[in-house]
């Protein structure tokens, strides 16, 4: 083969593995059904800037949040600024068409990756002041270095991510999450933070920031006084409100959000601007709107505890609470993103913990054993697989979809079992109006088809450089695997050379304890960036390279170091 033929088929493999990496999106063969009502609701998310005043403007349908400009004397601020660079640089460029004063501030209404990884894009190299709440920064990190690999599989179904536009209609919130492989994805972290509030001029415009707990602990709102205008992040937004989020959160507290929209409730507010959906005018209708919210939340959550302390389980309690007739037409209160169903599983599981009290679930048979149990009660997999058959003859899609639990365990390549399984999640998906939970079904059906999410996001370098050590050595300690270090017990010093920041990592009993400090007789040290070691940690570049450009520096020797990092997930 000749030098060209080589380089040829070296273009044609990248040419392949770029078009792969491009084309995320996963079609169906059959025409996918759409719910009339989620399909009406994307009239929520028409494609504008609006100008709610002389000064202020909302981009809406840009990307699955709202991004908000207020104008001031020499200068723009942003509320909130997507999800990605290239969503953020789209609604700047329509924010320009309306004024070119420079942009002097940003402030994050809470650390959720729709209203801050578009930072990097939006801000470019100028340097701007970025408002948040003081906990913004642990949230980001607690996502991003902790539990990043299975939030984000699981978002990516809740969003629907992979699907096509047939199946995709909208997000009940907002269009789409507007992220591809290629995107840009930077969150600038804070530097003006704050407990409870925080008031401040910037280019004559006055701004109050209130720490406002609710979707996010570190949620907050923006009232601006002299406007009589008040930007509620995500407390409200027009769709019964997420107490739980199905990609998986810690608890939100719904006691906390009634009372962050009662705080809200006691201004004069003439103009809402949600951070999702569209703006409400008038004062009359914001008092009257963020009152049924609040409602909605307290009824769900009372009546969560009433039957929670009657002895009910939790399954028990989805049967019985519903909102009342006054509530369950409301506008703002449709199941469009949040369910009351999983806001009752929640708030039981929030207070109680997993147990829902009934003995039999305290130590329940192991899947495998079950599976075995249910098919010998059915009298053979066969019998069990006719079950699941009629079942969905029968349009009981979900109990056809519980028994392919069972079948599937036993026999995980069984193919009728995978068809019943996939034709049941494609009418689960299709029959619902919530987008959560359609894209979740449509979704997995790809994947019981064998379609293989993988992630897409990798956070870029300004991101990764920011994040404090800590958060890194927090990543390093939920990636160890015990049994590569079964009974090892290792102390690796850290020196970093640009910031002389000195760490020590000490390895024993199958975990590790970091501790800001170096220790004596360290059996590794290591000395290295601290930028080169995020970036290593983030998988940037390899330690390979980095070890021949003489980028790290470690005695007594490489060999052992690399054995130390064999002992945690790649
Ligand atoms: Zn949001």
């Amino acid at each position: 083969m000749s030098f060209k033929q080589i380089f040829l088929l070296i273009t044609l493999f990248f040419y392949l593995v770029s078009c792969h990496k491009e084309n995320h999106k996963s079609s169906f063969k059959e025409e996918i059904n759409i719910d009339y009502s989620l399909q009406k609701h994307s009239e929520e998310f028409k494609k504008e800037v609006v100008k709610v005043k002389e000064n202020i403007y909302v981009a809406i349908g840009y990307g699955l949040a709202n991004s908000i400009m207020i104008v001031g004397d020499e200068g723009i601020v942003i509320v909130d600024v997507m999800e990605s660079g290239e969503a953020a640089k789209e609604v700047l460029a329509a924010f320009r068409k309306i004024t070119k004063k420079p942009l002097k501030a940003i402030i994050y209404t809470h650390n959720h990756a729709d209203h801050v990884f578009g930072s990097t894009g939006m801000v470019g190299n100028d340097q701007v002041d970025v408002y948040a709440h003081e906990l913004t920064p642990y949230y980001l990190d607690r996502v991003v270095n902790v539990t990043r690999p299975i939030t984000e599989l699981r978002g990516f179904r809740m969003f629907g991510v992979y699907l096509d536009d047939k199946a995709l209609v909208n997000c009940g919130i907002g269009p789409e999450l507007n992220i591809n492989p290629s995107s840009q994805l930077g969150a600038i972290r804070p530097n003006k933070s704050f407990k409870d509030s925080l008031a401040v001029s910037i280019e004559g415009i006055d701004f109050e920031l209130y720490h406002a707990p609710g979707e996010t602990n570190d949620q907050l709102y923006v009232w601006l006084p002299n406007e009589k205008v008040l930007l509620p992040g995500d407390n409200i937004y027009k769709t019964f409100p997420n107490l739980y989020t199905i990609r998986g959160t810690l608890y939100r507290d719904p006691k906390q959000w009634t009372q962050s929209l009662d705080k809200m409730r006691a201004y004069d507010i003439e103009y809402l601007i949600p951070s999702h959906t569209r703006p409400i005018i008038g004062k009359e209708k914001i008092h009257n709107t963020l009152t049924t919210y609040r409602d909605g939340i307290q009824y769900v959550h009372d009546q969560t505890i009433r039957y929670m302390n009657k002895g009910f389980t939790s399954s028990e309690i989805v049967e019985k609470v519903h909102l009342p007739a006054t509530l369950k037409n409301e506008p703002f209160l449709q199941e469009f993103y949040g369910k009351v169903s999983w806001s009752v599983t929640n708030i039981f599981h929030g207070n109680l913990g997993f147990f829902d009290g009934n003995p039999t679930t305290l130590q329940p048979l192991s899947p495998i054993k079950k599976a075995d149990k249910m098919i010998h009660l059915a009298g053979g997999f066969e019998q069990l697989f006719e079950q699941a058959n009629s079942a969905f003859l029968n349009n009981e899609y979900q109990w056809a979809l519980e028994l392919t639990d069972y079948l599937l365990r036993k026999k995980p390549q069984d193919k009728k079992s995978i068809t019943i399984r996939y034709q049941s999640l494609v009418k689960l998906g299709e029959s619902e109006s919530n987008p959560n939970a359609r894209h979740y079904y449509l979704t997995s059906a790809k994947e019981v088809n064998g379609f293989v999410l993988t992630s897409i996001v990798e956070p870029d370098l300004r991101t990764v450089h920011a994040v404090p050590l800590e958060g890194m050595f927090d990543n390093l300690s939920v990636n160890l695997i015990p049994s590569k270090c079964e009974g090892v017990t290792v102390n690796v010093n850290f020196i970093f050379t640009d910031t002389n920041e000195k760490w020590s990592v000490q390895l024993r009993n199958s975990i590790t304890e970091t501790q800001p400090r170096l220790v004596k007789d360290a059996d590794i040290t290591v000395e290295i960036k601290s930028t080169i070691w995020k970036e290593l940690l983030a998988k940037k570049r390899s330690g390979f390279t980095t070890f021949l450009s003489g980028d790290i520096d470690v005695s007594p020797g490489i060999s052992d170091f690399k054995e130390f990092m064999s002992y945690f997930e790649e």
